[in-house]
Parts: C-alpha cells; sequence; structure tokens
C-alpha cells in the first residue's frame, strides 16, 4: 500500500509521506503491538511511541520548525502527514502533540533569541510545553480569561489559575495567556502570551481527576502566585495574547482534524469485516444496508482529508489570512471530528457484537472523536463562529431573484 498522494505535493513531500508511512509500518505499530501484548498500560505505551517517534525525527514539531531550529522543515502538509498516518496506526502521541501546540506561538511570532532558547530542546524532545487557556470559569469564552498579568519594572507578575491543562504536571514550560489590561477587552487587545518555566516560584500544580479515554496524560490545574515572568518570557507585544491565541489554534485545530487518520483505520476494519463474516448465508458486505454504511464511512473520510490537506497547502504557501483561515480551520475541525464519531459508529455497527470488543479499537476512536469535539473550541462554539462569520460576508446577488436579494434600482426603472 502506497501512501494517497495529494496531486499538488512536490516529490520531497511525497518522499516524506512514504518515509512516515514506511515507519508506521515497520517500527511504531510494530513496537505498539509488542508494548500492548505485554499488557503495557495506555500511558506507557504512549510515552514509548512518542520517544520512538523523537528518535527516528518524526516528532511533528521537528516536522514543522525550520533546519535552523533542528526541524526537517516540511510544513503543514508533512505535519498533516504525520497525523494522520499515526492515526490510521492508531496509536497515541498525545504528548509530542500536546508539545506542538505548546509550543506553536514560539514557531509563528517567536523572536530568534526565543527560538533558539525555547524551540530548539522542544523540537529535539528534551523538553516538554503545555498549551494553557483554560481556566475554571474560562473554557470556550477565551477571551474571559482571568488570570492576571501586571508589570512591575523588566518582569510580570502573574496571579490567578489554569485547569485541564494536558502534561501540566510534567511539562517543562507552560504557554500562557493572562489578562494584562482588563479596560481593553472590547478591542481585544487585553491579552499577552507568555512562554513560562514551569519551576519557578509560585506556580503549584494539582493533578486533576480521573479522566475516561486514554488521554491520561498528567492534566493538571495550575495556581499562579505573584509568579515573575521575565519580560524576555513574552510572546510578540503586551496585548498580543488574542492573535497569538487564535493563530496558534490554527495549527492545533488542524492537528485535532488530523484525527481522519484514524477513519481509514476504521475503512479497513469495517471493509475486512464486512467480508468475512457471513450471515442468512452471505457475506455481510452484499448487503444494501451494510453498504449504505460503508459508503457514509468514505464519503465523510475522504472529504475531510482532501479538505485538511488543502489548508494545510493555504498555509505553507503563506497564502492563508489569519482571519479566514480560522474560519476555513474551525469548518475542517468540526467537519472531521464529528464525522469521526459517525465513521466509528457506522465501523461498530458493522462489526456488531465485535464491535464492541476493545481489540476492534472502534470504543478507543469513540472516546478519542468526543474528546476532539470538545477541545481546540468546542464544536457548538465553533459552528456559532462559522454561521455568523457566513452572515457577515456581502450578499452575491448575481444570481437571485428580487423576492430573495430585495429590488435594486435597475429593478425599479423597469417597472
Ligand atoms: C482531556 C482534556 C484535555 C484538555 N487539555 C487542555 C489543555 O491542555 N489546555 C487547555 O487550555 N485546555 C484543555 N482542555 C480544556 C478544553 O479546551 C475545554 O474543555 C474546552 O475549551 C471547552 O471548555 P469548557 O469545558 O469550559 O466548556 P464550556 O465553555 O463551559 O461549555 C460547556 C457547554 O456549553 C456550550 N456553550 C458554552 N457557551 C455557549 C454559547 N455561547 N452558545 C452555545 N453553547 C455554548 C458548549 O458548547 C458546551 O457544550 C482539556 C479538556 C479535556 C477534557
Amino acid at each position: 500500500m502506497t501512501f494517497d498522494y495529494m496531486p499538488w505535493w512536490s516529490d520531497r513531500t511525497k518522499k516524506f509521506a512514504d518515509e512516515v508511512e514506511n515507519f508506521m509500518d515497520t517500527e511504531l505499530q510494530p513496537r505498539a503491538i509488542k508494548l500492548l501484548e505485554q499488557n503495557k498500560d495506555p500511558m506507557t505505551i504512549q510515552w514509548e511511541a512518542s520517544k520512538l517517534c523523537i528518535d527516528k525525527g518524526f516528532h511533528p514539531l521537528m516536522v514543522l520548525a525550520e533546519e535552523e531550529y533542528g526541524g526537517v522543515d516540511q510544513g503543514y502538509a508533512g505535519y498533516t502527514i504525520l497525523n494522520e498516518e499515526v492515526g490510521r496506526a492508531m496509536i497515541n502521541i498525545n504528548p509530542l502533540l500536546t508539545s506542538v501546540f505548546g509550543a506553536g506561538p514560539i514557531h509563528l511570532f517567536g523572536t530568534e533569541q526565543q527560538k533558539q532558547k525555547f524551540m530548539v530542546p522542544l523540537v529535539k524532545g528534551e523538553k516538554w510545553a503545555s498549551i494553557t487557556v483554560t481556566e475554571p470559569d474560562v473554557g470556550n469564552d477565551a477571551a474571559g480569561i482571568q488570570l492576571s498579568a501586571e508589570k512591575d519594572g523588566d518582569e510580570w507578575v502573574l496571579n490567578g489559575w489554569k485547569r485541564y491543562i494536558t502534561l501540566g504536571a510534567i511539562s517543562d514550560y507552560f504557554m500562557l495567556y493572562a489578562n494584562s489590561d482588563p479596560d481593553m477587552r472590547r478591542v481585544y487587545r487585553h491579552l499577552t502570551a507568555f512562554f513560562v518555566p514551569t519551576d519557578l516560584p509560585g506556580i503549584s500544580i494539582e493533578k486533576i481527576n480521573s479522566l475516561i479515554g486514554d488521554v491520561e496524560m498528567a492534566n493538571s490545574v495550575i495556581r499562579y502566585r505573584d509568579v515573575r515572568v521575565p519580560e524576555e518570557n513574552m510572546i510578540l507585544d503586551p496585548g498580543d495574547g488574542w492573535t497569538v491565541m487564535t493563530s496558534a489554534l490554527n495549527i492545533e485545530r488542524l492537528g485535532i482534524a488530523g484525527v481522519v487518520g484514524s477513519s481509514r483505520n476504521l475503512l479497513e476494519t469495517a471493509r475486512a469485516y464486512g467480508r468475512r463474516r457471513v450471515q442468512f448465508g452471505m457475506p455481510i458486505s452484499r448487503y444494501n444496508g451494510v453498504q449504505l454504511r460503508m459508503a457514509n464511512i468514505s464519503i465523510k473520510m475522504n472529504l475531510t482529508r482532501v479538505f485538511l490537506y488543502y489548508l494545510a497547502d493555504l498555509l505553507d504557501k503563506g497564502e492563508a489570512d489569519m482571519f479566514s483561515f480560522g474560519v476555513k480551520s474551525s469548518i475542517s475541525k468540526v467537519f472531521g471530528t464529528q464525522s469521526l464519531t459517525e465513521m466509528a459508529l457506522d465501523a461498530l455497527f458493522i462489526c456488531g457484537g465485535d464491535g464492541y470488543l476493545q481489540e476492534i479499537g472502534v470504543g478507543g476512536v469513540l472516546k478519542n472523536a468526543a474528546l476532539m469535539q470538545i477541545a481546540g473550541g468546542s464544536n457548538d462554539i465553533l459552528k456559532l463562529f462559522i454561521g455568523r462569520n457566513e452572515f457577515m460576508q456581502e450578499v452575491d446577488t448575481r444570481m437571485l431573484t428580487p423576492s430573495v436579494r430585495g429590488p435594486t434600482e435597475e429593478d425599479a426603472k423597469n417597472l
């Protein structure tokens, strides 16, 4: 099986896709299967898988980063290929994804000095970063961040809470957004972004309650009490936090949408099972009802995949203005993650009772897909953003009748 290339990919990208596919099939998946056979718990498997990716040069941040920072500069296409393939192999590399989401703002906006200091060790997998937006009273309303930042000489003093922080208890850095000027909220200039070392005095970390799914990644509540952060750890300028956050969320949403990879696994599972399983004297793949379910999986998988690589291409060619890209990445995230839930259910029902077996893997995809509908902005909220944006666009009246668009001056003349 060879990777299903996009027609616009360069030879370099195609070669990279082949390398990733080969790595998955010959190294990462066999290693994960071995660990499963040894009854290792999901967290151990995720860490082992993440470390193997780092050793072999397949850390998503390494794929994105330029060569001068230790990366291989395969752009967002390479990043998406890696995410897709990891999904196809049904392997979770949550620690790596968290770190790339956490490091995203440095990759996008960091100064040369910040990139050398922070990004290089992150790319090598020697350090880890978390993204810290959510607070006890702040979820989807991310502009409502309460954790405060006050300037004192050439330092900033942080006070407040963050919650639900993946890798919180083990990260080396928190990518943090703080409220530095509440009066500027109306114009979205109230937030400032900081890259905060986790060992600063005044930071305390507590593990949150157990989670469902295989994402028990040292998820934590973080308290900041008079934490002093040097100005050099600020990303861009005071008041730029909203721009930093929304731009970095694009990397996160593209990564989340990369879950489409697991749908390729679902499709193969359903195909193999549907052909093999005989009921009422025939393989169930011959029944229309089963074919309709299979069609649902195929349609959603193919559409998600093409849109995802189109978005990656826009970013790689520098043709994405961040606002309109935010709408597109939201569309991709909503459609991809909602579809994944539906595809997983279709695959599960094709496999009947066997679909409910742990070893088939569909249950894990379902739990992951539910989380992906919540993280990176809940799908419902993103839909509101998409819908509102559509109503803000100019009406293209060319194909509309007067009863829809209202009469023009020209119509009035012809009356
Ligand atoms: C496993 C896990 C890992 C996570 N990791 C991180 C992390 O590393 N870093 C981080 O910062 N956060 C993290 N989060 C938090 C996650 O990003 C938030 O849970 C998410 O942003 C949603 O916020 P919330 O849970 O507070 O939901 P809320 O915003 O309280 O929403 C609750 C419900 O109300 C609905 N709702 C809210 N407002 C409206 C509205 N105006 N109109 C219609 N419906 C509305 C939402 O759609 C949702 O259904 C993690 C969460 C989980 C579960």
